[in-house]
């Protein structure tokens, strides 16, 4: 597209961002921006002069910053003694003799499926970063309120997702916690698990740690084992105590999954003693 130049009756004076088709130009430093279609803004880093042809020289070009096209601006044309003439396929500009000074071939440019938009890159996702991660309808609204020093124009767009966002914003169906004590006295159930392996062993060798809690008065105990399968002797014994020295009956153990509890000695020892060995899920969703 910068090879060609668009006629455009909307402007309001002749713009182009590329550098090279000035036969002149003065680098200014103005504060002037150049509103485009979609509300974006493009910055005007000088003004120049550019030959459109032999007989067509457009004065007081603005030389804008990233802009993508090459606008000649048919009111300015007005304004300076030019005619221009819309015709089928053609555009043409006369002079005020009405000679022939340039002709714009629109077919080559324009057909009817063709929609030119004068824009910046939308940095949209630039200040959407900036802001940490603002909701695009907010970040839009912000701007067209002009609510942020230094926030351009943002126009807004459809589609545009961010995936680390919506994976941090996706949920899962959380178990309502359980705050009573489903439980009616110590010794009852008790709950076991094992921790490990540690990434450095203890000083006297031990890798896991295998950690017992009574579901109803929360009393725990900690034993640490050099193999996971240590866990089973530690309960044992444990539960073989507890049965002495409480006068009510022990009910059950819980446990997860892990192999450590899920074997054959746990099995003959709790049916020995007439206890329930209860499992958690063996598979939580996500
Ligand atoms: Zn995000």
């Amino acid at each position: 597209m910068e090879d060609v130049w668009i006629m455009d009756s909307g402007c309001s004076r002749h713009m182009t961002g590329h550098r090279k088709w000035f036969s002149s130009l003065n680098l200014i430093s103005t504060k002037e921006y150049i509103t485009f279609g979609d509300n974006g803004q493009g910055k005007v880093m000088g003004v120049g002069s550019v030959s459109l042809s032999a007989k067509l020289s457009l004065r007081e070009v603005a030389f804008v910053r990233n802009l993508g096209f090459n606008l000649v601006s048919v009111s300015q044309l007005l304004d300076e003694g030019f005619e221009v003439r819309f015709k089928k396929g053609a555009c043409c500009v006369l002079d005020a003799e009405e000679a022939l000074v340039f002709r714009d071939d629109l077919t080559s440019v324009s057909g009817p499926e063709r929609c030119l938009f004068a824009s910046p890159s939308a940095d949209i996702w630039k200040w959407y970063r900036r802001l940490g991660h603002l909701s695009f309808d907010l970040l839009v609204r912000l701007s067209s309120m002009g609510l942020i020093r230094g926030l351009p124009k943002l126009r807004a767009e459809n589609d545009l997702v961010c995936h680390p966002c919506r994976h941090g914003k996706m949920v899962a169906a959380s178990h309502i916690p359980v705050s009573q004590v489903m439980t009616s006295y110590p010794g009852e159930l008790l709950h076991m698990d094992t921790v490990g392996p540690a990434r450095v062993a203890s000083v006297s060798g031990k890798w896991y740690v295998l950690i017992v809690v009574d579901d109803f008065s929360r009393f725990s105990w900690v034993f640490f084992m050099e193999f996971k399968d240590e866990a089973f002797g530690f309960v044992r014994d444990l539960v073989l105590r507890l049965r002495n020295e409480s006068h009510k009956a022990m009910r059950a153990i819980r446990s997860d999954n892990g192999g450590e509890f899920k074997n054959s000695r746990f099995e003959n020892f709790c049916r020995d003693l007439g206890l329930e060995h209860q499992f958690s899920s063996p598979y939580t969703p996500p």
